[in-house]
């Protein structure tokens, strides 16, 4: 490896012990940007892979709130503002138990590149809390919310740092949310949230755009790869708004959806998955997937019994992790490898553990990777934001339609970087070399800050 780029990678090692998630991440980056480390001598004089693994500024705080039965629990909330480069910090928050710093870092540091490769002005962040919203009741995630923002609003703005959503995180909290910054603020500054409401400044198809982006991004990988999305089965993890969307859309294609899950376990249908179903129980009754069963009761349930995800045993054309981070294992990625798969694509941010990762590329199955073909969430909560400071809105088709673009290009950038490095194929590489160069750019170009 590049003496520069291990030592810098030693030292980022050692500085953060104890934050796999995040170590794991900055790992893949720089082990697929060595050629471009070699390129430019300049970068080691000027610290630039230690800068890059550094967040401009982390913040955390306290989130104590009362439940409905008068007991005062306190959580524990993360801003992590890793890279204003290329805009302003733009990144989500994530409500789940497993939230630390470490995920908070992994997931902000992502975004860094994910927002690059979208093409559009914004930087790198990532927040959330450690709080449960399973089971609580709309009372309790409200004043949950609240007490969130009454620290929050001090550190974010239009043209500071602008969260959105992510797992835990929907549009009913982002409304909590926003109401209190308001309220807090005495000011309507609709931009400094995305992912709101439509009678309230939010953008059409920004619930659908990281799942629809994610086919976007797939359909253009098989297309370079002379295969198409029509009469393929597909497997999704997760149940969520990711899964949910890419459902949707991939099923516009002629593909087949057999098989979605939640933590608990994973449902198949042999009929196809219908959809209303998995919304009813999922966005409107927030129930668990084996509820499925009640209305098709000859789809089967599997529990989930150990790390490795049942949903990954069912013979597939194409798999789309889109439920959290490596939830794909080198045993999941054999078992996909053994049964055929085509293709995967990655929905959720790092779904592929490391050794999954390099399994699919040494066996030649094309992976769409999540900085890419995720990235049509924050590209479409971009395109809120300039909706929000135009007083104006698109409909859904002239959003669907720019996500579409944007997407089309983000794969452009994937390949034409794999190739020109000398990995054609491997959109993983091409991704973080696409998405690195720009970051250095903006870096070398705005000095030592
Ligand atoms: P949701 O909260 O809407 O859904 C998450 C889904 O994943 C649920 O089905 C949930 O099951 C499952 N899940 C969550 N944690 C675990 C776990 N530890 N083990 C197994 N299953 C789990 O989240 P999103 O759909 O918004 O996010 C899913 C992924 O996509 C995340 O990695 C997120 O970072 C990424 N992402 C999201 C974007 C967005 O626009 N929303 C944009 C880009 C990336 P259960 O209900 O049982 O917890």
């Amino acid at each position: 490896m590049n003496q520069y780029l291990n030592k810098a990678l030693e030292e980022i090692e050692k500085k953060n012990a104890g934050e796999p998630e995040f170590l794991q991440a900055v790992r893949e980056v720089f082990c697929t940007v060595e050629k471009l480390v070699d390129k430019n001598p300049q970068f080691e004089k000027l610290a630039l892979l230690e800068r890059v693994a550094e967040p401009e500024r982390i913040v955390t705080f306290r989130v104590p709130w009362v439940n409905d039965e008068g007991q005062v629990i306190v959580n524990r909330g993360y801003r992590v503002q890793f890279n204003s480069v290329i805009g302003p910090y733009k990144g989500g928050l994530r409500f789940h138990p497993s939230v630390n710093q470490s995920i908070i870092k992994f997931l902000g540091f992502e975004q860094i590149f994910k927002n690059a490769l979208t093409g559009l002005p914004i930087g790198g962040a990532k927040g959330g809390s450690d709080f449960d919203p399973k089971g609580k009741s709309d009372n309790e995630i409200m004043r949950f919310c609240q007490s969130f923002m009454t620290e929050l609003y001090r550190h974010i703005g239009a043209d500071v740092d602008v969260p959105a959503g992510d797992i835990g995180v929907g549009g009913r909290e982002i409304g909590y949310l926003f109401g209190q910054y308001k309220r807090i603020k005495n000011a309507y500054e609709g931009g400094v949230l995305t992912g709101k409401g439509i009678s309230y400044g939010g953008s059409l198809a920004r619930t659908e755009a990281t799942g629809y982006g994610l086919t976007f991004f797939m359909r253009e990988m098989l297309k370079a790869n002379g295969h198409d999305l029509s009469g393929k089965t597909v497997t999704i993890s997760g149940s969520g708004n990711v899964a949910i969307y890419a459902a949707e859309k991939i099923t516009s294609y002629g593909a087949k959806v057999v098989a979605m899950s939640d933590s608990n376990g994973c449902i198949y249908d042999k009929n196809g998955i219908d959809l209303n179903a998995v919304k009813q129980i999922k966005e409107v009754k927030r129930g668990r997937i084996k509820e499925y069963l009640d209305i098709h009761p000859d789809a089967e349930y599997t529990e989930r019994t150990s790390e490795d995800s049942p949903i990954w045993s069912i013979k597939t054309d194409i798999a789309l992790p889109c439920a959290t981070q490596n939830e794909v294992t080198l045993n999941s990625a054999k078992k996909l490898v053994e049964n055929g798969v085509l293709a995967v694509g990655e929905g959720a941010n790092m779904p592929c553990c490391q050794e999954a990762t390099d399994y699919f590329l040494e066996n030649k199955v094309f992976l769409a990777p999540a900085k890419a073909a995720n990235a049509g969430g924050v590209a479409t909560s971009a395109i809120e934001m300039s909706q929000n400071s135009m007083r104006f809105y698109y409909t859904f088709e002239e959003v669907e339609a720019k996500l579409d673009r944007i997407m089309t290009n983000i794969f452009k950038a994937c390949k034409e970087n794999a190739d020109k490095y000398g990995c054609p194929g491997n959109y993983v590489a091409g991704a973080n070399l696409a998405a690195f160069q720009k970051i250095a750019d903006g870096m070398i170009a705005q000095g030592i800050v």
